[in-house]
């Protein structure tokens, strides 16, 4: 990897076989040196893309572009990607030394050159002890740091790394997770990272892409997906537990509760988005009954029943000691309700 990374970005990208249509148009722009993550649902088409990005797949039209340059034909060693994998694509056979050097080896890198490389990636992610080990002797952990080193040593200034972190437990994701950032921002490349985890793209991403069905739904900064997601499908993807959705009546209450309006009249049906973490008991607002609450620790999860067929989840902080079956309210300040049309799924400025 360079010392910095190159901008990378895609004109109305398409791919399909057959009569399966993987990407339809995709266009992005990730700048040089930011972490952009593909997000979406799993056959939304984000590893087609990153392999299409990465010269592993032909797109059926559009152009890739990276650093300025128009790679669209340019085979896979010529575009100045690495690439991990989900599955690290280890040997098995060779140990950790000659795993990480192989790709340069294959492209003759000369071997001071390499050793130096190795060097290199070695003290940044520290498996000096590791090297003379074959994959079947390392730990979960140190395979997705022996596929990091693989990527360290080629070099390139973009990295495309396709949910790297699907086969490690809870607590492994999330070390790695910060050290895959810290490396990015140490070596200054651009990433490009592909997962279905919500959480990795909030706590990773400078720029989350979400994908739909081959399209973009939403091109954002996380916060900004966040705080004003463009559709409630992406008001539904990001954030845990996701926003809740009530259907409104043409008044604009939830049926069957007597009020509050929660948006103005309107001839279309409307979908209003409050996220559980906005909603806080009060001695007004929306009325719900308690169905069930959990207590998690920092917080407690309330699912509730509201009107004739809507449900509710709150996140409430601390312990919330309430019983099954009671009647609530709900609050929320004014800037946490976001309306969506609920044909399109649009949000309503
Ligand atoms: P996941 O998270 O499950 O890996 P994804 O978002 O990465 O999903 P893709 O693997 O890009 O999605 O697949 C997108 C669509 O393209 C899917 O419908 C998939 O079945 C289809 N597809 C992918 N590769 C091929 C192929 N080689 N031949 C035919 N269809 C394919």
């Amino acid at each position: 990897m360079n010392e910095s990374g190159a901008d990378v970005r895609l004109h109305g990208v398409a791919r399909s076989w057959g009569a399966t249509t993987a990407l339809s148009g995709i266009s992005l722009h990730v700048r040089a040196g930011s972490f952009c993550v593909l997000l979406g649902p799993s056959g939304c088409g984000k590893t087609t893309c990153l392999r299409i990005v990465a010269g592993l797949e032909q797109a059926s039209a559009g152009v890739v572009e990276i650093g300025g340059r128009d790679v669209t034909a340019l085979p896979p060693a010529q575009r100045g990607v690495a690439m991990v994998f989900q599955s690290y694509a280890l040997f098995p056979h060779l140990t950790v030394a000659e795993n990480i050097m192989f790709g340069l080896k294959a492209r003759s890198v000369p071997k001071p050159d390499r050793l130096r490389r190795l060097d290199r990636a070695v003290e940044i992610l520290g498996i000096g002890h590791l090297l003379a080990r074959r994959p079947g002797q390392l730990s979960g952990g140190q395979q997705q740091r022996v596929a990091l080193g693989r990527a360290i040593v080629a070099e390139a200034p973009v990295c495309l790394m396709d949910e790297p972190l699907s086969n490690l437990d809870a607590q492994l994701r999330a070390e790695m997770r910060r050290e895959i950032l810290a490396l990015q921002r140490r070596l200054g490349i651009t990433m490009l990272y592909v997962t279905h985890d919500q959480t990795e793209a909030m706590g990773m991403a400078d720029q989350v892409v979400l994908l739909r069905d081959g399209r973009v739904e939403q091109d954002a900064p996380p916060a900004d997906m966040y705080s004003r997601p463009a559709t409630s499908f992406a008001a539904s993807f990001i954030g845990t537990p996701p926003m809740n959705l009530l259907k409104l009546s043409h008044e604009g209450m939830v049926p069957g509760t007597g009020g509050p309006v929660l948006g103005p009249p309107r001839a279309a049906a409307t979908l209003a988005g409050i996220r559980p973490e906005a909603l806080r008991l009060s001695d007004h607002g929306i009325p719900a009954e308690v169905t069930h609450a959990e207590y998690l620790g920092a917080d407690t999860v309330m699912v509730c029943s509201v009107g004739a067929e809507g449900r509710l989840l709150a996140r409430l902080p601390g312990r919330v000691a309430i019983a099954d079956g009671a009647l609530v309210h709900f609050d929320f300040g004014p800037a946490d309700l976001h309306l969506f049309d609920a044909a399109t799924g649009h949000r309503i400025p």
